[in-house]
């Protein structure tokens, strides 16, 4: 088979990853693959089953029973928790607490390691999260990092949210996303950095539109 292409796109929270791999994906006909919702579900089955997520050795002790299953259809990525469809139930604000909770656990990360990994071997995909170029895939072709100001990423996952119905206010958003960040890019493990061969991309002052154009120019410069 020939070789396959391999695309990371790391940031923070709302950098506009998401919504980037997502346009990306559908353009160049490559696999979608959302890796913070396989870390969420990982979160929803710890709340869910009354373990602390911080409780390295209790959730460590439950790995044989978190069977995680992605999927795809008319909506993209669907992941499975024991074959029920979580893929909404994991988008409330205290899963992505629990998610950045259980994430800084070394034993969560090597744990999900092989799924990731697998998911990308005989597919061309766009993956993203916050260590695809550094620790998952860190020979794909193109390295994305996403960069935005705090105040302009809690805006748009405000927005976001209120779109989805979710009660929320701009200060409760903005405070949850300040902590996720520094959990995110201070954790022993694999933090959320910039691979030494990313380039970094700040998209603040850009609509979705220019956003996905940029990045294609990015791509189709790196894969001549
Ligand atoms: O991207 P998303 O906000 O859905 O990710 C939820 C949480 O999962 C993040 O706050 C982060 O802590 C964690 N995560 C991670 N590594 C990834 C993807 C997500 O640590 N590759």
């Amino acid at each position: 088979m020939s070789q396959t292409v391999k695309i990371a796109i790391d940031g923070p929270a709302g950098s506009g990853k998401s919504t980037l791999a997502r346009a990306l994906a559908a353009r160049l006909g490559y696999l979608y693959v959302d890796t913070g919702a396989i870390y969420r579900t990982v979160g929803l089955f710890a709340k869910r089953n009354g373990i602390s997520p911080d409780d390295e050795n209790a959730l460590s002790q439950r790995f044989p029973d978190i069977d995680i299953k992605l999927g795809w259809g008319e909506k993209g990525q669907i992941v499975y928790l024991g074959g029920e469809d979580v893929s909404e139930s994991i988008r409330t604000p205290e899963a992505s607490m629990y998610a950045s909770a259980v994430s800084a656990l070394p034993a969560v990360r090597n744990f999900l390691l092989s799924l990731q990994r697998k998911t990308a071997e005989n597919n061309n995909v766009i993956m993203d999260g916050r260590d695809i170029g550094t620790v998952i895939l860190p020979d794909a072709q193109v390295k994305i990092f996403m960069h935005a100001d705090p105040a302009v990423r809690a805006h748009r996952r405000y927005l976001e949210l209120c779109e989805k119905g979710k009660n929320v206010t701009y200060e409760e958003v903005f405070s949850d996303m300040q902590t996720r960040d520094t959990n995110d890019s201070t954790r022993a493990v694999a933090p959320c950095v910039p691979a030494d061969d990313a380039i970094i991309f700040d998209n603040g002052e850009l609509g979705i539109d220019a956003t996905v154009e940029k990045a294609l120019q990015i791509i189709k410069e790196k894969l001549i």
